[in-house]
């Protein structure tokens, strides 16, 4: 192995700059690409250099794998409170450098640092909360068949836990697996997106600071088609999770397919916002700018819809259009940030591809609706009106600030146009009528329902979708199961 410590020099206003690692680590170590190869990381806002990781493939994500096997024999063996303790310190940790990851965070995502100090506490809590819940990790025991036999069922860590995730929360989406693995006594192999692989390291940082021991969380960077190819065929990793789009989602499922490994998939959504005749207007006005415009609408709980019904319709138009163009677009860095860049030049084609399609079929846009002046990945915060189910933008997640507001008559039509997407994550609803919120939760084709709110992610709540969203949960007591079997114990007692 290709050993490191050295740091890479930054302009970076960071107080620890111990923080920005230009290395992998794995097995307790910072570690280059066997090859020396090495990709550089820019900001999405400035498109200056943030840092350097290395391009590793195959042989170092084996010899990751390899050390989590081994290390998670000792930390599985290991009390609950022990694994606790170790994980308590890792979230103190990240809370004491908040600042720092949320500069880092900012750098190489563009997100707003508001928000990035927020993803930070965020994921923090994920490493707080299975922490606590380790010493939960109860088993059962079950009332006899036979006089002389005694059934119990014991949970068991699933193994070494491979993990996949997104540029969108380079934080939170690695604590929201990290940690019930961790909790559960497994050991993980991460492999964070190339876009955003310098957060991940500093949590690497973080977790050797805290105590992790070697091997129980590596991480990996590098070439997705090689590193996923060798965690998916590798018979010591027991579990694939994954979060990305669904398309990557479906091809990794085939690949553990071969070797039956467990799988959590977190994937692309296409949330509708329904807001009824009777909603608080201002309520949902509020809710509609949270859910649609935070990290510039690129997140998978985001609403790619707004279903407004015909006679508040004009009205939200205007409330909503007044509150969009007050979103100050700029750098994430500056503390007056509420927009800032999309994460690169695809991202910026699509949504404009989205509101090029829309206004060919009748579309209007109302507000925005083009590249800021800004230059680069900004884009304006965009609200369209007149659009119909005939759209692109009704059926793909378009991942950018646009607003599409759609109208509908009456309770069965919005749910009929709520549920005719592939997709199954979110969905928020807006109506004092507490007998349609019950009648339109228990109708709507989604993990998550948000009544009255726009912003429903939480640790202590079960994160996830159906249909082509996904599979599994994340957060909350539910949040441990996907981490481990459940071993019976047949004991005869003659
Ligand atoms: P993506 O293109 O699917 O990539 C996600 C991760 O998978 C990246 O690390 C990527 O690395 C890797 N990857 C891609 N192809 C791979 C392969 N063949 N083998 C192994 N790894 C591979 O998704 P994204 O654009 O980064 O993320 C946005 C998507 O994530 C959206 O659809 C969003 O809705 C979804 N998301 C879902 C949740 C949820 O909880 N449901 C949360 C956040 C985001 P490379 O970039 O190197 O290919």
């Amino acid at each position: 192995m290709n050993t490191s410590t050295q740091l890479i020099p930054t302009t970076l206003p960071l107080q620890d700059r111990s923080l920005l690692r230009d290395a992998c680590y794995i097995n307790g170590q910072w570690v280059k690409a066997n090859s020396g190869a090495m990709q550089s990381i820019h900001n999405p806002a400035t498109h200056e250099l943030v840092g350097r990781v290395p391009i590793c493939g195959e042989i170092e994500t084996r010899d990751a794998i390899q050390s989590a096997h081994l290390a998670m024999q000792e930390w599985s063996a290991g009390t609950a409170a022990e694994r606790a303790k170790v994980l308590r310190r890792w979230y103190e940790l990240m809370l004491e450098n908040m600042n720092d990851l949320a500069v880092i965070l900012t750098s190489e995502q563009g997100k707003p640092i508001i928000e990035a100090r927020s993803e930070v506490k965020y994921g923090a809590s994920f490493i707080e909360w299975f922490g606590e819940e380790a010493k939960r990790m109860y088993g059962d025991v079950i009332p006899t068949h036979m006089k002389d036999r005694r059934l119990i069922v014991l949970r068991q860590p699933v193994g070494v836990v491979a993990a996949i995730t997104p540029w969108n929360f380079p934080i939170a989406m690695i604590t929201r697996k990290c940690a019930p693995a961790l909790a559960a006594g497994c050991s993980m192999v991460c492999k964070p997106s190339p876009e955003t692989p310098l957060s991940a390291l500093a949590l690497a940082e973080l977790a050797h600071r805290a105590g992790v021991p070697p091997g129980v969380f590596n991480v990996v960077t590098g070439d997705a088609i090689k590193i996923g190819g060798e965690m998916t065929r590798n018979e010591l990793v027991r579990k694939l999770s994954f979060t990305g789009s669904t398309r990557t989602g479906v091809l990794l499922a085939t690949q553990c397919a071969a070797t039956l490994k467990k799988v959590s998939l977190e994937l692309g959504g296409n949330a509708p916002f329904i807001v009824f005749d009777d909603a608080d207007i201002d309520a949902a006005i509020a809710g509609a700018i949270i859910s649609k415009f935070r990290n510039s609408g690129q997140t998978c709980v985001c609403t790619n819809r707004f279903l407004v019904q015909a006679g508040i319709h004009d009205t939200f138009v205007e409330k909503l259009s007044h509150a969009v163009v007050k979103l100050k677009v700029g750098n994430g860095m500056l503390e007056d940030t509420i927009q800032g860049p999309l994460i690169n030049q695809h991202a910026v084609e699509k949504v404009e591809a989205h509101i090029a399609d829309a206004l060919k079929q009748g579309a209007r846009i109302i507000t925005g609706g083009k590249r800021h002046s800004l230059g680069g990945t900004y884009f304006e915060p965009t609200v369209i009106k007149d659009v119909t189910s005939a759209m692109r933008m009704a059926r793909e997640e378009t991942f950018g600030p646009v607003a599409p507001i759609f109208k509908f008559s009456t309770e069965a039509e919005a749910l009929q146009m709520a549920n005719a997407t592939e997709f199954g994550l979110a969905a928020y609803v807006y109506t004092k009528d507490m007998g349609r919120a019950w009648r339109v939760t228990e109708q709507i084709e989604t993990g998550m329902v948000g009544i009255n709110v726009g912003l429903i992610s939480t640790e202590i709540a079960p994160f996830g979708g159906i249909k082509m969203s996904g599979i599994g949960r994340e957060g909350s007591k539910y949040g441990l199961d996907d981490y481990t079997e459940l071993k019976y114990m047949c004991m005869g007692l003659s």
